[in-house]
């Protein structure tokens, strides 16, 4: 499969490059020329395989000669061999909803099930290049921790992790920076998580830096993420086996996991709509329900990992409302870039509509679901998954209803408490880490200090 970019889709990509490169040297998110759209028959093939075979047929043609069939093989059973479910992911019934579990992987969040794989690719590619790389990546707290247990102790590769000073929850900062690996560099911005991001982008920018140190970035944009996520869109509609449509409903910061959804649609998965479900920095709930797609500053919510106003992975969209005209797609990006916002057209909004509707939740409305929830249900919703449930409750849609979740509840032990008054205690195996001592440097909101700081490091 060949790659282009959404700023311009005249130059094509191979998926190393993609992978490698995160972003396109115009400062647009690559995707692939073509998507390869299942028929029904195809689907059926597919719908009784183990989520680790699954993977492997559906990520397969997306990484075009980048390695073999046989080689993906080994690296996807490798790669979940760590979780702690057979089958990756659990789908739980509560009420008329169902919750699909996504974190059961090393980190306790959704997003070890693509950095797993991912720190595997990069492994492999070293195998076959002889280079270093430094990967440097932006976290609100669960990516960092997410690349730093995908990427420690392995060779030829460095990972920096940028998290905001005091704004990730102490679990949270704890799995980063208890790990010992000499490989792996946390760093506490004094700032916000964008504050972070910027960083991580004016990095990649400053091409002199970037090519010095071969910087490489897993941050949401990454393709290879993307993909990985589409799996388990794949894998639960597969699970349910009744004729009712079948919608998403996804806590949403970056816009990643929900465009996996969008892309597996795409793919012929015949999801029926997908709920964008935001905190309090609700930009994209917003941008859906009345076009105005317009950053505000950040508020900290007890679901710190969507506290985010610029949905990186938006722009994917933003080329798809476009009809797949890169220049428009670059104009609009400027314009969002230097005007701070983007008027959704009306056309483009109907668009919208026919894939995805949204909701926001308040502090209140997330505590009160994970109360009701636990007292109905008996399972305690971390609050970005509450926020997944809360939304489709407010959204009322007819179906087969799965919300997304996409953290264990014990990483956010102050809102469970507050809602519950249940101290939520971590799994067995990462007990350690509250004692443990922490490693992190502080540093201030300034690229100048931040690339000085890595600079020594690597020296
Ligand atoms: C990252 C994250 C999200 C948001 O996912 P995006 O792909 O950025 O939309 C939601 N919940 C948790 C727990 C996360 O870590």
């Amino acid at each position: 499969m060949k790659y282009i970019s959404t700023r311009d889709n005249s130059k094509e990509y191979s998926f190393e490059e993609v992978f490698i490169k995160g972003l396109a040297d115009d400062g647009g998110l690559f995707i692939p020329k073509k998507i390869k759209k299942y028929t029904t028959e195809e689907l059926n093939s597919l719908s009784n395989l183990s989520y680790q075979d699954l993977a492997k047929k559906i990520i397969f043609p997306f990484i075009g000669d980048f390695m073999t069939e046989a080689e993906l093989s080994l690296i996807v059973d490798k790669s979940y061999s760590s979780f702690r479910k057979d089958n990756v992911v659990d789908l739980i019934k509560i009420g008329d909803a169902k919750i699909l579990e996504l974190f059961h992987g090393p980190t306790l969040a959704f997003k070890d099930i693509a950095m797993q794989l991912l720190g595997n690719f990069y492994e492999y590619y070293l195998s076959k290049n002889s280079k270093q790389i430094n990967i440097i990546v932006a976290t609100s707290g669960d990516t960092g921790a997410a690349a730093i247990d995908a990427i420690k102790g392995k060779e030829n590769i460095n990972i920096f992790v940028l998290h905001p000073h005091n704004k990730v929850s102490q679990v949270q900062r704890k799995i980063m920076s208890t790990v010992k690996e000499k490989n792996v560099f946390n760093i506490a911005i004094n700032g916000n998580f964008d504050d972070c991001q910027n960083l991580v982008k004016a990095m990649f920018a400053d091409k002199e830096f970037s090519n010095s140190i071969n910087m490489s970035g897993v941050n949401s944009i990454n393709w290879a993420r993307i993909i990985a996520q589409a799996v388990y869109y794949f894998y639960t509609y597969f699970q349910i086996r009744d004729d009712r449509l079948v919608n998403f409903s996804v806590p949403t910061g970056n816009f990643g996991d929900v465009y996996a959804g969008y892309l597996s649609k795409k793919m012929g998965l015949p999801i029926n709509k997908l709920i964008v479900a935001t905190n309090q920095n609700d930009i994209l709930h917003r941008a859906i329900t009345n076009g105005k797609y317009e950053a505000e500053t950040v508020i900290e919510t007890n679901s710190p990992s969507m506290d985010i106003q610029i949905a990186s992975n938006f722009e994917r969209l933003i080329y798809d409302l476009n009809d797949f005209n890169d220049v428009e797609t670059g104009n609009v990006m400027k314009k969002i870039k230097e005007e701070g916002k983007y008027i959704i057209p009306k056309d483009k909004l109907q668009k919208i509509s026919k894939d995805f509707l949204s909701e926001n939740m308040s502090e209140t409305e997330v505590l009160n679901i994970i109360k009701d929830v636990h007292n109905r249900y008996n399972v305690i919703l971390d609050p970005h998954s509450a926020i997944g449930f809360g939304a489709l409750k407010k959204i009322n849609i007819e179906g087969n209803n799965i919300v997304l979740a996409t953290a264990h509840p014990c990483k956010f032990p102050d809102a469970i408490d507050k809602s519950i008054g249940i101290k939520s205690s971590l799994p067995n195996e990462l007990q350690y880490i509250m004692n443990e001592k922490e490693n992190y440097d502080i540093i201030s909101n300034n690229i100048n200090e931040t690339q000085k700081y890595i600079k020594e490091k690597l020296q």
